[in-house]
């Protein structure tokens, strides 16, 4: 669909390039320190269509991409960026109809990822109110009919058997290696994402010692550039850290 249509989520950007998500609705307006938007001037017109507010500022109206809707949504915990969110669902290998366990769920960053990427997802979050941002931002992308979120703690239990993947963002992922075994089929695939390389040696130290096999470490790291007439060259400031991504494939135990 090339029109905008009343409910979405529309981004609008300004002409310094400032970001600003809305809901479009009927009868709503955006208001900036340069006047009001109206919504019905965008409902029913194309993607990427360009208005001015009433004291003259020029948007641009763009159907935010899934990393641009990532960057932009209400915030409970902190998210997963873009560059990560690609690598892990390269590392956990996402498919159309795959059964995926995730947790903790934060703000679903990550579960809109994989939910994009055709997984059905069941995720566990301690702390209801993240577990309500992030029904909130799923549902917000028209991704909730694969979604399932329950308020419980992971470090007790996966009570789902036969899982394909399980994907982790919790500080004591080491706790969830045993009951990654239990969930998962065999030669499903474990990811865990980790800030820091203390964490990831503990959770390694325990997947060495269980019936995971081919792990592996990796950190990505994402350079900007400045492109602007005869000024081609890095961007002086870079996000040097982020955390690091760790996989694992569940082997049939050796009889
Ligand atoms: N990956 C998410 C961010 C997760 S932040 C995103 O991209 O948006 C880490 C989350 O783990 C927090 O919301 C925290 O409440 C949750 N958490 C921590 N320990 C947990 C546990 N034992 N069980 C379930 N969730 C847990």
């Amino acid at each position: 669909l090339s029109e905008l249509t009343p409910n979405e989520a529309v981004l609008l950007v300004d002409a310094r390039g400032r970001r600003h998500l809305v809901r479009l609705r009927p009868g709503g307006s955006f208001h900036s320190h340069s006047g009001i938007v109206e919504h019905d001037r965008l409902i029913g017109r194309p993607d990427g269509v360009v208005v001015r507010s009433t004291g003259g500022a020029r948007y641009v109206a763009l159907r935010p991409t899934l990393a641009e809707f990532v960057l932009e949504m209400p915030r409970g915990a902190q998210i997963i960026y873009p560059k990560d969110l690609g690598a892990i669902l390269m590392l956990a290998d996402v498919y159309p109809g795959a059964r995926v366990f995730e947790a903790g769920v934060g703000s679903g960053a990550l579960s809109l990822a994989m939910l994009r990427a055709g997984a059905e997802v069941v995720g566990y979050e301690l702390r209801p109110e993240f577990a309500a941002v992030a029904t909130a931002n799923v549902a917000a992308m028209g991704l909730e009919q694969r979604y399932r979120v329950e308020g419980r703690d992971a470090y007790l239990g996966i009570e789902e058997r036969s899982l394909d993947r399980v994907v982790l963002d919790l500080p004591e992922p080491w706790r969830m290696v045993s009951h990654a075994e239990q969930a998962l089929r065999a030669g499903g695939v474990l990811v865990a994402y980790l800030p820091t390389i203390n964490q990831t040696a503990e959770l390694r130290q325990a997947l060495s010692v269980s019936s995971f096999g081919l792990a592996e470490t990796v950190e990505v790291l994402e350079r900007h550039w400045h492109v602007e007439g005869r000024s081609v060259r890095p961007d002086h400031r870079m996000v040097a850290h982020t955390g690091f991504l760790t996989s694992a494939r569940l082997l049939e135990k050796e009889r």
